[in-house]
């Protein structure tokens, strides 16, 4: 997919991403980490609440630290 079309995509993303809300978000990091890449900060894990969000559900994600982990495979961003 186009890089510019991938940015607008994140952009509609973004305000649904709950990861601000979880316990174990590593503060002032982008979010959306399930449709994008992990994070470059050292995570705790104190929790995952990515089954709560909607990106996860309308996505059928069933994975979770994506902090951690990095992109869904099942990602289409
Ligand atoms: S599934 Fe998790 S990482 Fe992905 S947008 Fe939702 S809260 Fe953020
Ligand atoms: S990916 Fe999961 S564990 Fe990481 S900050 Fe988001 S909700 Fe929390």
């Amino acid at each position: 997919m186009n890089q510019t079309i991938k940015n607008i995509l994140l952009k509609m993303v973004f305000p649904l991403c709950i990861c601000h809300k979880c316990p174990s978000y590593p503060k002032k990091d982008p979010k959306v980490y399930c449709e994008r890449a992990k994070s470059d900060k050292k995570i705790e894990e104190k929790g995952c609440i990515c089954d709560k969000c909607l990106v996860w559900k309308l996505n059928r994600f069933s994975n979770y630290y994506y902090c951690i982990e990095g992109k869904d495979e099942k990602s289409k961003i």
